[in-house]
């Protein structure tokens, strides 16, 4: 029989990363580890390691047009994911889809890898703000991510910015600022922004940012509130650090195979 609710889909446009740290496979590993299942629609190629990424191509345009639409025909969608686009024209199809999936989205602007390999030209930065931003419930940027999109030098004036260019929630992950503890801040509108800090696991990590973004989906799709599932989906990635594990010669990636 079909059961269309038990596992809610999470639709997931992400990069794919042949190292299985981050993009569409973490998305993948996240959502299923919460009870969800992964629609994946591929929106950049990557040639990457655990280090840095080399190099970016986008998929045809008119393959992510149609893996859209054809997905979406036949497929219930309870939240949206986005990562790592790999073109600006990419926004507006996007944009589209979410207009008419009216369903929970989580942005996650993946803008430079944490590597240090810059991952969106001007014209991506300038499209994620004014197309996608009136249109996300949390977004999940770092530090750096944050400051970068609408081009500000204080990340409370830059929350701001955010809010004000339509986003209705932004959690700002510090995993890039260095110190003892990893402090994630979440900003909404009308609510004094709320700090949570965790101890900074060593090391460093691949992944980590599709891992918390794909979580908080993952448990909106649920019914979850905002609050909790921020709540929950940073625990859910601590616990995966915790249980990270060195596939290569790089940065340790985060395991997503653990209790939920
Ligand atoms: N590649 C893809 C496809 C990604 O989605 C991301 C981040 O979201 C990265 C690379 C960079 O990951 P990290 O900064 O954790 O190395």
């Amino acid at each position: 029989m079909l059961q269309l609710t038990e596992h809610p889909n999470v639709l997931c446009l992400s990069g794919h990363d042949p190292t299985g740290g981050a993009g569409l496979q973490a998305d993948i590993e996240a959502v299923a580890a919460l009870g969800g299942h992964a629609l994946g629609v591929i929106t950049a190629y990557t040639v990457q390691d655990t280090r840095n990424v080399k190099r970016v191509a986008a998929p045809p345009m008119a393959w992510l047009r149609e893996q859209l639409a054809t997905v979406l025909a036949d497929c219930p969608v309870a939240a949206v994911k986005i990562g790592l686009l790999g073109d600006a024209r990419q926004v507006p199809v996007i944009a589209s889809a979410l207009r008419r999936a009216r369903v929970p989205v989580v942005l996650d602007p993946v803008l430079r890898a944490g590597g240090g390999r810059n991952l969106a030209s001007t014209r991506l930065v300038a499209a994620i703000r004014r197309h996608l931003l009136p249109l996300v419930d949390v977004a999940t940027p770092n530090r750096a991510e944050l400051l970068r999109l609408v081009g500000a030098r204080r990340p409370d004036a830059a929350a701001r910015q955010w809010l004000e260019a339509g986003a209705r929630s932004v959690l700002v992950t510090g995993g890039d600022v260095p110190g003892p503890h990893v402090a994630n801040t979440w900003y909404r509108r009308g609510h004094a922004p709320q700090t949570r800090a965790w101890p900074r696991i060593p090391g460093g990590f691949h992944g980590a940012g599709c891992t918390l973004a794909a979580a908080i989906a993952t448990l909106l799709a649920r019914g979850y509130t905002p609050a909790a599932a921020i709540t929950d989906a940073q625990a859910f990635t601590h616990r995966a650090l915790q249980a990270g594990r060195r596939i290569g010669r790089g940065r340790a990636i985060p395991w997503r195979q653990v209790e939920p």
